[in-house]
């Protein structure tokens, strides 16, 4: 009897953790992410295991995204010792991506220790930290793909290419229990068909048992030259008015699919010679790893590179490692594109050419990647009149270009067509998607495909055997401290958030001030309220 738990990316997007036990109680691992996208999320990251990581000896790592990577600092931290295997362009962006998170968790712990001293609290330690980082780079296995590998006694691996950002890969795992062999297979997050930069996703065609992300499990993205198109229109748009165009973006594929996209605009005469800024020292680092491993482009990038060109470069892109050199991007008048990063918007240098621009008419936001709910990002992209960015209220005046077309993340039609691709009726747990998206895209599989499907919620641990689908129900005991206090956070924000509208209401000028953005602000609270309490 094999057991898989479902400890991230189980009804959320976020914190990917997937735990298997086979039958000789040896426990591995799939991918350690971090859970992000607003302070309840983010409290599971402190939370406890359920497992003791010094008994795991491999974890797979799928791809160096940090919501499936980002826990392996504490992971090791923890006491974990056992391998990383994982593919080696993936190894390489790992080296930047958990040297930034760790900084990042270093940072976060000083701000709150200095905000609890005001209010003579305790100081606070970080998630983890630049050694534990470091540590976690000594145990990765950069392992190439499509080659089985016996990893411990009765359990062989492959990684397969996933096509959704440099190194992804989908994992096939062999797990023997008894006589038989039950072939697991954990789809990673999966690329669409002709993405740029990246080869597609290797189609699989056995499996017992497949669990299979749904990110945009409900939704079919815009066909790619519509996007192109409609990213043009931006440029124009505020280049024609003087302004900005301000691009959040993940600083690994998506930043470097927009190099290469806008390299291709400036070739062809279809955007002015302006200023190109990538402010960000991430995305900076990742680019430099995206032009050494040419080996795994794709035809089309290859010959970019054949003819003579930098697919990821252009005379008039300009690197802004330094702070210095980033806060004068704000101070230059005139147009220019600035990609910077968090791609959704939570932190990092974008939240500073937001507060500078947003406000702005005329110039453009545009936003290309997912943006996970409670994040600054999914506020813009849903029509907020105001968001806040560092403690201030900021209008929203720029005009909002949602691109769905570039996503590095396969559609409803593109994941159907890959599950559609399995010849032996695996049974397929739907995970890493919202409720409403691994619904859409569990029905679908169900109603196309003919499969059995189930969501696993978040801690479910499900029971592979024979082919026979069964969950567990744990006792939930472990939720309550951690919850407890993200909903008291949450109410204590509340109450502040309502006694200023009290306030505002109570005042002789309530005509004036009470305006569409306090009503919105006050929907957003009830909103808020039914999802702390369910409505
Ligand atoms: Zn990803």
């Amino acid at each position: 009897m094999i057991r898989v738990t479902c400890l991230g990316g189980a009804g959320s997007v976020t914190g990917s953790c997937y735990l298997v036990e086979s039958p000789n109680n040896q426990k591995i691992l799939v991918d350690c992410g971090m859970f992000q996208g607003g302070r309840q999320m983010e409290g599971r990251n402190k939370e406890a295991w359920g497992f003791d990581p010094k008994e795991i000896e491999t974890l797979f790592l799928t791809h160096a995204h940090i919501d499936h990577s980002g826990r392996i600092p504490k992971l090791v931290k923890d006491g974990f010792i056992g391998r990383i295997i994982t593919s080696p362009p993936t190894a390489e962006l790992c080296e930047i991506m958990l040297l930034d998170a760790a900084h990042i968790q270093e940072m976060d712990a000083e701000w709150q220790t200095r905000k609890n001293k005001r209010q003579a609290g305790t100081d606070v330690t970080p998630l983890y930290t630049t050694e534990d980082a470091e540590a976690s780079l000594k145990l990765l296995h950069p392992m190439e793909r499509d080659q089985i590998i016996t990893v411990e006694p009765g359990v062989k691996a492959r990684l397969r290419n996933a096509g959704h950002i440099l190194g992804s890969s989908i994992l096939e795992l062999w797990v023997e229990d008894g006589g038989d062999a039950l072939k697991i297979v954990f789809s990673g997050d999966l690329g669409k068909k002709e993405q740029l930069i990246v080869k597609d996703p290797h189609e699989i065609f056995n499996a017992d048992y497949l669990f299979v992300e749904s990110t945009y499990g409900n939704r079919r993205h815009r066909t790619f030259e519509e996007s192109k198109q409609e990213l043009v229109e931006a440029i124009h748009y505020s280049v024609s008015a003087g302004e900005k165009i301000i691009i959040p973006a993940f600083a690994v594929e998506r930043t470097q699919e927009l190099l290469y996209i806008l390299g291709e605009f400036l070739r062809d005469g279809l955007i002015p010679n302006i200023p190109i800024y990538l402010d960000s020292p991430l995305a900076i680092k990742a680019t430099e790893i995206f032009r050494k491993n040419k080996k795994y482009y794709d035809e089309e990038a290859r010959a970019i590179v054949d003819s003579g060109y930098d697919p990821f470069g252009m005379p008039n892109l300009r690197f802004t490692p330094s702070t210095r050199d980033s806060m004068a991007i704000n101070e230059a008048s005139g147009s220019a594109i600035v990609i910077a990063g968090s791609g959704m918007c939570t932190a990092g240098r974008i939240k500073h050419h937001l507060k500078h621009n947003l406000w702005r008419p005329g110039a453009s936001i545009v936003i290309v990647g997912f943006q996970a709910k409670g994040t600054t990002g999914r506020q813009i992209v849903d029509g907020a009149k105001q968001v806040k960015i560092f403690r201030e209220n900021v209008a929203v005046r720029a005009k909002v270009f949602t691109i769905g077309g570039f996503s590095a993340h396969a559609d409803q039609g593109d994941l159907l067509e890959w599950v559609s691709h399995f010849e032996s009726n695996p049974k397929v747990f739907v995970v890493h998607g919202e409720a409403v998206a691994s619904t859409a895209l569990a029905e679908k599989i169900q109603e196309k495909l003919h499969l059995i499907t189930h969501i696993p919620v978040w801690k479910e641990r499900l029971i592979l055997k024979s082919r026979e689908l069964m969950a567990e129900e744990l006792p939930v005991e472990e939720e309550i401290p951690d919850v407890k206090t993200a909903m008291l956070n949450t109410i204590i924000d509340l109450e502040n958030e309502l006694k200023a509208l009290r306030k505002k209401v109570k005042s002789a000028e309530v005509e004036k001030v009470m305006g569409d953005e306090e009503i919105d602000r006050l929907k957003y609270i009830q909103d808020e309220l039914k999802s702390v309490f369910g409505s």
